[in-house]
Formats: C-alpha cells, structure tokens, sequence
C-alpha cells in the first residue's frame, strides 16, 4: 500500500464495477477502496450506502470518487461531489450531453479538485503505437468498423436504449475514443442512424468524416453482429496499411504484427487518475462526446426492424 493512498468511494455497482473496477483497485496500492455507493449492488467488506449523498455524510475522510451508473443519471451523483471537494472519476462516455460534462469541468475548477473523464480504450496497449506510426506517414483515409452483437455484451440493459443511452454508439463512442487520439482532428460530414421501431436510440449507424485537409474517415457501427467481432480501425497510407484490431490491442502494418499484448485498460486508467489527483490538475476531453453529439445532430433517421432482447 503507497504511504498515502487515494481514499476512494465507487457509485452504481453494476456490471462495470464488477468486471473491471473492483480488479483493478485490488491490485492498486494508490488507492483504498473505503465504501460504495449503490441502490442494489453492494461492494463486500466495506460500507454501502444507498445514496451518494449518505455516503459522502457518513464517510467525511472520502478524497475521491468514481462514478460509474449509466451516463443518464451520472450529473447529479458527479455535482454533488464536485461541490462537496472530492475528485470525481467519471466512466464513459462522461455525461448525456456535452454541455453538463462542460458545467462538471467548470464546477472542478472552482473546488480545487480534479475531474476525470475516462476513455478506457484509449489506453488499450497497441494505441500509442499506432498514434506514432500515423504520426510518421501520410494518411490517405481511415476506417472505422465497431460490430459487435448487443445481446452478448449488454443482456437486459434497458437504459442503453433509452435516451442518453446512446445505443450503438456506447460502443461506438470507444472507437472514437481511440479515433480522435491517432487521427488529426476531423468533423462529421454526413451520418445516418438506424434507429429499431422500438427503441429510443440506434442499433446501426454509417457515418463520414473529413478532415479539413480533406482526408476521408469512415465509421460503420452495428449492434447486430453475432460470430467474430470486429473492433478495428484501418488507416492507408504511405508507408502501409495499418489495421489496429481487438478494441485497440494489436497493430499490424500490411500484415505483420507490430505491436500486442494483454490489455491493461482500467489499471492504466486508475494510473492516470492517481497521476491528476497528485497534480492537481484535470483531464476532460469532450472530442468523442462531441462526434457522437454531432451524428444525433446532423444523422438522417432511418427505421429499421423492431429489436427484442
Ligand atoms: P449497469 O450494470 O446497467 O449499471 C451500473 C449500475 O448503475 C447499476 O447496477 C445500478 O446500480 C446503477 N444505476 C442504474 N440505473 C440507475 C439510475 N437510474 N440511477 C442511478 N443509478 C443507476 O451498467 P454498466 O454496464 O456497469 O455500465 C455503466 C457505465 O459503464 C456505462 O456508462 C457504460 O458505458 C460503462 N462501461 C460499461 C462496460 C460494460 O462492459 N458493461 C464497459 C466499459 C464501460 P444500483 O441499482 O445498485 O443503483
């Protein structure tokens, strides 16, 4: 244990806690773990509270939180830490709007604390790779293919369908991720969403980017991809076709593996915001939240065939 671990409060005990969460601060001697927050889950051998308000109450030497329910319901949990002086670690994507995630940033600042709006596959290991080889070629187009199959990765979560659960781009939005880390600055030129007849958001989208150089950057989105799952993203250039593979974990340039090794998406996160929370400083970028904002914004709705679980 660090002379002086982070003394951390988790809020929405759920799948995400469960799988990535509570692993990686075992294993973290940056933090304590000292109680949760949750209207259901429970986290063993610390004390739970039903509300992030009793919490914070009951609790008063809590330096930190993460945050980590559905992005509908995260403003009011991350406002209330904010004000009360804790330094808040949001899950993705940060917020239902780009504007609420911009008050939360704002509200940092004006407590002296820390926020963090986390990516987690941005730190997938072959990412930084790849931002360096795009870095040393010329890049002639780029693509985006995030398929994976709903029922598999996200069994009876209603709110992902609900608005500001942002359907396929939940998914989606962790290729942006990644997208806006590797490839120079781009904007949406044109998007349709495929929206089920049943649901309030959408199982499919295509969308095109450009750069202001004009460089052309594709994203095909689906929900409905049931087999092998494709979380790749393709860049040609001068020297090669890249394919970054597996979420971010694998490089290969015109066939050969250049870069891959085991993920460690969530210890590196925890890293880095131990890493802020010793500098005092904030690390919120809104790019991803933004493309997905701009594809509602300017996507043509298309409805496709009802989707059930
Ligand atoms: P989840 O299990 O459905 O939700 C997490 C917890 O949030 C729930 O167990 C629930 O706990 C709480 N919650 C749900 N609705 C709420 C509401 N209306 N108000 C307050 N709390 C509520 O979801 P998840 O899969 O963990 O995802 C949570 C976040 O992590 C999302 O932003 C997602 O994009 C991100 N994430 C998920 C994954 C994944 O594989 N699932 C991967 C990376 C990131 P209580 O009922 O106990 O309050």
């Amino acid at each position: 244990m660090s002379s002086n671990p982070i003394k951390l409060g988790i809020v929405g005990v759920g799948k995400i806690v469960r799988d990535q969460h509570l692993p990686a601060l075992a294993k973290d001697q940056d933090y304590r773990l000292v109680a949760a927050a949750s209207r259901h889950g429970k986290v063993e051998d610390i004390p739970n509270f039903p509300t992030i308000e009793a919490m914070l109450d009951a609790v008063p030497e809590l330096e930190a939180v993460s945050l980590c329910m559905p992005p509908q319901f995260r403003y009011d949990a991350a406002r209330t830490a904010l004000v009360a002086k804790k330094h808040v670690f949001l899950e993705k994507p940060p917020g239902a709007t780009v504007s609420e995630v911009e008050d939360l940033k704002a509200l940092a600042a004006a407590n002296g604390v820390c926020l963090f709006a986390s990516w987690h596959s941005r730190y997938a290991p072959a990412v930084e790779a790849a931002r360096a080889f795009l870095r040393s070629t010329k890049i002639r187009s780029a693509a985006i293919i995030w398929k994976e199959d709903v029922r598999r990765w996200h069994p009876n979560q209603e709110w992902i369908w609900a608005p500001g659960g942002f359907g396929v781009f939940d998914p989606g939005i962790n290729a942006l991720s990644i997208a806006t880390h590797i490839l120079p600055p781009m904007f949406i030129s044109s998007a349709e969403l495929d929206f089920p007849e049943n649901r309030a958001s959408p199982v499919a989208a295509h969308v095109t980017f450009r750069t202001s150089d004009g460089l052309p950057v594709t994203m095909e989105l689906d929900w409905l991809q049931t087999g092998p799952q494709s979380w790749d993203i393709l860049a040609e250039t001068d020297r090669g076709k890249m394919v970054l593979s597996g979420g971010g974990s694998k490089l290969a340039v015109d066939g050969r593996v250049v870069h891959e090794e085991p993920e460690a998406e969530y210890p590196m996160l925890y890293k880095r915001f131990a890493e802020i929370v010793r500098a005092g400083t904030s690390d919120v970028d809104l790019a991803p939240l933004q493309h997905v904002a701009d594809a509602f914004m300017l996507g043509k709705r298309n409805v496709v065939q009802a989707f059930f679980d």
